[in-house]
């Protein structure tokens, strides 16, 4: 069951979706974090059609060109030593194959994660993702919880981690909790800690990442470099695909048959990834989400909003009343917006291709909700 929006789409061009009637909506919530470089992009349309035309599919049992190359771009792209690739197809996939890979480099099985920190639906992410009927859901599955640090609580962090603990994860910018941007000293602890103890430090990047954040990966952003990083949602622009960037030093003991997936890779995802990728470069996006997202933080505190968090165009809106009746009132409007686990927190994560006048649209009609 899915708490719908208002609207029934049945095309999409950059940051505007078109309904049944004809009509325009601006998305200032990307479909949720996915329409990286804006919906439906010409250049990676393209490449998903001469993909499916060249060979649909083949699983891994055959080495693709595209898999390859996606691989060697995103070990170019991370902070080094992350030069190891593996594909799933959604986030949760790739938390849970991390996690997985976390348990069997320490060989232990304890996960320590953060609050408000949310890791997806399968047994395992749910066991180490925050919010009380997500723990129920994991021990009805028998999965041990993860413990859970207070958010930016540095001491708290290296209390938590000891030689029992096979992994951290966390989402530098958290998502859903929304738009959360952790103190870099809280993360900085998270890596000292793990370094000390010798666990796994898991930076979940499946909103936060793919350019979102101010750099490619949210790690270059904060200057925080984990061993295993996981990226989805924004990475191949609306076709599914997960991926599990490692340190050589975390994989090392892989043996074959260890990870797996059928689809995972597969040429068309790829194609769409490399063509998305191409399309960030060569539009300037990242820095396009950087100024964007300035002008959107600047013109919202004008215009009444408390405060504004997050990085790039990951931003929480804190509002002074609950932020589902303004979305409404900007559904009103035909804009679309996120919401947040804080009900006082307007999410906005638009395609990083978001203009400025997209941005004064926003914010003119954020003003006229508010005033
Ligand atoms: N991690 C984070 C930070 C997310 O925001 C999400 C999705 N909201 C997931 C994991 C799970 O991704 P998926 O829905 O593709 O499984």
């Amino acid at each position: 069951m899915y708490a719908e929006f208002p609207i029934r789409p049945v095309r999409g061009r950059g940051s505007w979706l078109i309904d049944e009637n004809g009509l325009e909506w601006l998305d200032a919530y990307g479909g949720h974090a996915v329409a990286a470089t804006g919906h439906s992009h010409p250049d990676v349309v393209r490449a998903i059609a001469e993909q499916a035309g060249e060979l649909l599919f083949y699983s891994t049992a055959v080495r693709h060109p595209l898999r390859i190359a996606l691989a060697e771009r995103l070990a170019a792209i991370c902070p080094a030593p992350l030069e190891r690739v593996f594909f799933c197809n959604s986030g949760a996939e790739a938390n849970e194959n991390a996690l997985h890979l976390a348990r069997k480099h320490t060989g232990r099985r304890t996960i320590v994660s953060v609050t408000g920190g949310w890791h997806g639906r399968t047994a395992a992410t749910l066991a180490v993702t925050d919010g009380a009927r997500y723990e129920e859901s994991a021990r009805r599955s028998g999965i041990p919880l993860s413990l859970k640090v207070p958010a930016d609580d540095v001491a708290a962090m290296e209390a938590a981690v000891d030689a029992s603990v096979a992994a951290v994860i966390v989402e530098p910018v958290q998502g859903l909790s929304g738009a959360r941007d952790l103190a870099v000293e809280f993360l900085q602890a998270a890596r000292r800690a793990c370094d000390a103890h010798g666990a796994v430090l898991i930076f979940d990047e499946v909103q936060c990442g793919v350019g979102r954040c101010g750099a490619f990966s949210a790690a270059e952003a904060v200057g925080v470099t984990p061993d295993v990083l996981t990226f989805a949602k924004g990475l191949a622009a609306g076709l599914p695909i997960g991926a599990v960037v490692a340190t050589p030093g975390v994989t090392a003991g892989l043996t074959l048959g260890d990870l797996g997936s059928t689809f995972g890779g597969g040429p068309v995802p790829c194609a769409a990834a490399l063509a998305n990728l191409d399309v960030i470069e060569r539009e300037g996006l990242i820095d396009n989400a950087v100024k964007i997202g300035a002008w959107l933080t600047a013109g919202a505190l004008a215009h009444g909003v408390r405060r504004v968090s997050g990085r790039g165009l990951l931003l929480g809106l804190h509002l002074d009343r609950p932020a589902a009746e303004v979305q409404r009132a900007l559904f009103d409007r035909r804009i679309i917006t996120g919401t947040a686990s804080d009900p006082a927190v307007l999410r906005l994560l638009p395609p990083l291709s978001f203009s400025a006048r997209e941005a004064d649209l926003l914010l003119a009609g954020l003003a006229e909700v508010l005033q």
